[in-house]
């Protein structure tokens, strides 16, 4: 079921008080509009009477596809709340875990923290491609080109639209510019190659040590380990 509650937020613009009806879940087999909104930016839209002005309110959703068994929990917020949403969300889930029948499993619930990341996890998802090693290909395509791909500067987004069958297709976008300025391929054959190699209890233990979740990201993996190298040499 998709669930929509009422909220009391503030017209951006104009500052006026103004309700609003909001989703906080989507159904998408129920409702296949809603993803069709959500995809086109237009999901939780607001709009103010006293000013004319319309904009979109960035909340928490449960994005929810049982047809594919995929939870998406979309947690928006600041970089530097990252840390402080992670521990929140895995407390969430610890209390839905507790709440729900002993024989009953449960899909993974995946979690992102930006609208670009959810869009970019649904298209994954859909098109039957491993999260994680779509993390680790992008982990292998920052650390080939450190200077230009500036982990705090760029990120690498997986492009459904125009993979093909023999190449996986992914952009770069300015963070600063937010323009999509590059785009970057590979093979689909060694994506293959990469699955079957991680097929293997060891290196699996290896994928899932790189990217223990829940939120999977090599952009914010590299951003975190650089913030932990310059700690350590400030105090050292
Ligand atoms: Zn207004």
């Amino acid at each position: 079921m998709s669930e929509q509650s009422t909220y009391t937020i503030q017209c951006p613009q104009c500052q006026a008080e103004l309700q609003v009806a909001l989703y906080d879940s989507i159904n998408v087999l129920e409702a296949p509009a809603l993803r069709d909104e959500l995809m086109a930016n237009q999901l939780n839209a607001a709009h103010c009477p006293h000013c004319d002005f319309s904009f979109r309110v960035d909340k928490q959703l449960l994005y929810n596809d049982p047809e594919r068994r995929v939870m998406i929990y979309w947690f928006p917020g600041h970089e530097d709340a990252y840390n402080q949403n992670r521990e929140d969300f895995l407390r969430m889930m610890d209390a839905l875990g507790d709440a729900l029948p002993e024989d009953f499993d449960p899909p993974v619930v995946h979690l992102v923290f930006t609208r670009t990341e959810l869009v970019e996890r649904i298209f994954l998802l859909e098109a039957d491609l491993n999260e994680r090693i779509i993390e680790y290909i992008k982990y292998m395509m920052y650390s080939r080109n450190l200077e230009k791909m500036d982990p705090r500067r760029k990120a690498i987004l997986f492009n459904a639209e125009d993979s093909t069958e023999d190449a996986l297709c992914f952009v770069t976008q300015d963070l600063e510019t937010m323009q999509f300025d590059g785009m970057l391929e590979f093979d689909r054959s060694a994506y293959e190659g990469l699955l079957e190699m991680f097929d293997d209890e060891e290196k699996t233990a290896h994928l899932m040590a790189l990217f223990p979740g829940p939120h999977i990201s090599a952009r914010t993996m590299l951003i975190q380990d650089e913030n932990q190298r310059s700690d350590e040499e400030s105090t050292s």
